[in-house]
């Protein structure tokens, strides 16, 4: 079959739209629309059969007038992402199947193989004249935003892309959690005990970090991906902690780093503080939250019972460089499996008294229990250092003071084991 007898067997099902009958040859010539495509085969069509030119009728037995809508298409996008700022964008469609199948019933009969589906046309129209108007440009791989068009409902759908930000925090008050708990009682849904807050406590870092940047950036909300995490009762002091915000349907994506900074620690009002470094990408997190960084804590222990310093520098050189073997912490128990790990104290330093405490600092690789280290967990935790001492020991205060940056560290590829929650 030549191509203007396909042209023929195509309009004997009906008649269509002049951008349907180029889309059947879509794939053959480019430079053209589908339209321009569709009304010069037509042409050809008149002049190779000696034939008056008919154009196209009104209606179009494929589309249903949809791509004589493209205008009106174009027009509902624009309104709908007013007041969104974006430099770059992506259309997409959903195209009823009923309607699809009109044309691909046809490329089946006809074995046609150089058809475009309509999907792809009027992402492509509906992008064009977009483009025109806002002087946005389409980006196939990180658009900043994502238009959607459901042609059944005749609605616009945009989906904000999130914007992803890399800083370090430092928590200087006890007692707050990483990221927010759903209140014991009501499980989040809001009761007398939580104030009808939902929350077990009224702030996390998570939400000190994200409430004045989702305010800034006027997004949907954000959430904190940590490397590792520190306990509630810990501080986490020194460098700070590693982090990534992912900051949910920005309306504004201007990233001022450092008024963003500012805000953050100026509502914070000294709890916590934080250091924006610089804007991320998606494939950080990851990346951040399987990290396997070395931790430095600095605590206080308690003895019961005397000790000399000579005493407790040998117990404590006794765990320098060794390799501690720590079954699951009994205090956590109740909630992760019941394993046998084995992690190194890199190093462990006396550093005096204070009051009737002892204060140490350890050097841990990732996932070293150190309350457990101290204690020695009723035997689950060995060596220890109450087992060196010979008298109970616990830890009453923990810092963090180092996390160790895991996008500066080297990935060598092995154990991607997850860090989600530091031992501590
Ligand atoms: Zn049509
Ligand atoms: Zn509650």
């Amino acid at each position: 079959m030549t191509v203007l007898d396909e042209v023929d067997a195509i309009l004997a099902y009906g008649d269509c739209c002049d951008a349907c009958l180029g889309r059947f040859f879509g794939k053959r010539s480019h430079g053209l629309s589908n339209e321009e495509r569709g009304r010069s085969l037509r042409i050809a069509r008149a002049i190779e059969r000696h034939e008056p030119f008919v154009p196209a009728k009104g209606d179009c037995c494929i589309c249903g007038g949809l791509f004589a809508s493209l205008d009106g298409w174009a027009d509902r996008v624009v309104t709908a992402l007013e007041g969104v700022e974006y430099a770059t964008f992506l259309v997409g469609t959903r195209i009823p199947p009923l309607l699809a199948e009109n044309e691909e019933m046809i490329w089946s009969d006809l074995s046609l193989s150089h058809a475009e589906p309509m999907k792809s046309e009027m992402n492509r129209e509906i992008g064009k004249r977009v483009s025109a108007r806002t002087g946005r440009v389409v980006d196939f791989r990180h658009p900043d935003v994502v238009v959607l068009l459901d042609i059944a409902h005749g609605t616009v759908e945009v989906q904000r892309s999130p914007l992803f930000i890399y800083g370090r925090y430092r928590k200087l008050e006890r007692g707050i959690p990483q990221t927010h708990w759903d209140c014991r009682t009501c499980r989040g849904a809001g009761c007398e005990r939580c104030g009808f807050t939902g929350k077990q406590y009224p702030d996390s870092v998570e939400e000190l970090i994200a409430r004045p940047i989702v305010a800034a950036l006027v997004a949907d909300g954000a959430v904190l991906h940590g490397s590792g995490r520190e306990d509630i009762d810990a501080r986490m002091i020194g460098t700070g902690r590693p982090f990534i915000l992912e900051v949910a349907g920005p309306r504004r994506r201007t990233l001022d780093i450092r008024a963003l900074e500012r805000a953050v620690n100026e509502s914070a009002a000294g709890r916590i503080e934080v250091d924006l470094v610089r804007p991320a990408a998606r494939p950080e997190v990851e990346t951040l939250k399987s990290s396997r960084s070395h931790k430095k804590y600095r605590i206080l222990v308690e003895v019961d019972g005397a000790l000399s310093d000579e005493a407790i520098e040998s117990a404590l050189s006794a765990l320098r460089g060794v390799t501690i073997r720590q079954r699951t912490p009994s205090r956590v128990a109740h909630r992760r499996a019941d394993k046998v790990r084995d992690r190194t104290v890199l190093d462990i330093r006396y550093l005096g008294r204070e009051g009737a405490g002892v204060l140490v600092e350890v050097l841990g690789e990732a996932g070293l229990y150190i309350k457990e280290l101290i204690s020695g967990d009723g035997g689950r935790t060995r060596p220890s250092f109450a087992e060196g001492i010979g008298l109970p020991a616990r830890v009453t205060r923990l810092d963090v003071v180092l996390v160790e940056d895991p996008t500066e560290e080297e990935n060598d590829g092995t154990s991607q084991r997850s860090a989600k929650e530091d031992a501590v």
